[in-house]
């Protein structure tokens, strides 16, 4: 889940504020007039690494996966406010994902259902029908997009007024979802065009789930104008669906690399985050759907191409495969 309440953005305005007046003498004190120079060649600043993230980038994944490890960023260490900051998790192994197989095994699930619920507008429908295009590559199987619910479900004391517009609380929603879910689901994701919240005590939320059930559901309304952003606008939904389909498949936080299955406890947090999984989440994606990460790194390196989202982290990958003789479809 990807919550932002009150206090929280408090902690990152008061994380802000201390940084500032740690940074402050820094820039005030700084003697050298060179210090801007270029570092030399061979000097490359790293950001400090999440601790906890060591064992998890250590441990071994298969070909070709192992190699893609190589140019994934470690997961940097958080700074005050930020999701691992608030919630220092521990993650989860691949070889604990495989442990944590339920005892009848794996939901037979093989398509992953999205379902707007109320009325969505005619670019807000082809923003699903892209996402969900965009999610069949990304998990290598069956997206379908179910016809809308009707806005009926959400009843009139599960609504408020804000002074933006009207909220609906996902409880009803998220009891709603598990009668309504196709026997072949491996996860059904709703999308409404209202903003959510999940309790009185809360502003709002971007999206909810559970996971036992491989349901959630999800909001567009801020994920920015449809109009004059279309690109940040397909990204964040994307994003969103992907990591909460992600964890609907058993997948955690995860705390080895930059990953699109990073926690985020902020929008700027969220939009700071890859839209693709690291190599460790993909092994765990490998595990639950079987899926050839080779072939589905060209599929999506194509799909996001042919909807204008940055594919620039794939040409070194596939000229590292390509070096290490690594068959590319
Ligand atoms: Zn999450
Ligand atoms: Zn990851």
């Amino acid at each position: 889940m990807r919550n932002t309440p009150a206090l929280r953005l408090l902690g990152v305005l008061v994380g802000i504020g201390l940084l500032f007046v740690l940074l402050l003498p820094l820039a005030v004190g700084r003697p050298d007039p060179d210090a801007d120079a270029p570092l030399p060649k061979d000097v490359v600043r790293k950001p400090p690494e999440y601790g906890k993230g060591r064992a998890h980038r250590a441990e071994r994944l298969s070909w070709p996966l192992e190699l893609a490890k190589q140019l994934a960023r470690p997961k940097a260490a958080p700074r005050p406010g930020e999701w691992l900051f608030e919630h220092p998790e521990d993650g989860q192994l691949v070889r604990d994902l495989i442990l944590e197989r339920p005892g009848g095994g794996w939901p037979r699930g093989r398509v992953l259902y999205l379902v707007a619920i109320g009325e969505l507008s005619p670019p807000q429908t082809a923003l699903v029908e892209r996402t969900a295009e965009l999610l069949t590559h990304f998990f290598q199987i069956r997206v379908t997009v179910l016809p809308p619910l009707p806005s009926r479900l959400v009843p009139p004391e599960r609504r408020r007024d804000r002074d933006f517009g009207e909220q609906w609380q996902t409880e009803p929603i998220l009891e709603a979802l598990p009668g309504l879910r196709p026997d072949d689901a491996a996860g059904l994701m709703a999308i409404t065009a209202v903003d959510l919240y999940p309790g009185p005590e809360w502003n709002f939320v971007f999206g909810e789930a559970r996971y036992g059930e491989r349901v959630g559901v999800m909001s567009l309304w801020r994920n920015g104008d449809l109009e004059k952003e279309p690109t940040l606008a397909l990204s964040r939904t994307v994003a969103t669906a992907a990591h909460e389909l992600g964890h609907m498949l058993g997948l955690q936080h995860c705390v080895a690399f930059e990953c699109v299955m990073n926690g985020a406890n902020s929008q700027a947090e969220s939009d700071a985050m890859p839209l693709e999984p690291c190599p460790a989440c993909l092994e765990k994606l490998k595990v639950r759907l079987g899926l050839d990460p080779v072939r589905r790194a060209r599929d999506v390196e194509l799909a996001s191409r042919d909807a204008g989202l940055p594919t620039g982290s794939f040409t070194p990958l596939f000229a590292l495969w390509r070096d290490a003789g690594v068959a590319m479809p």
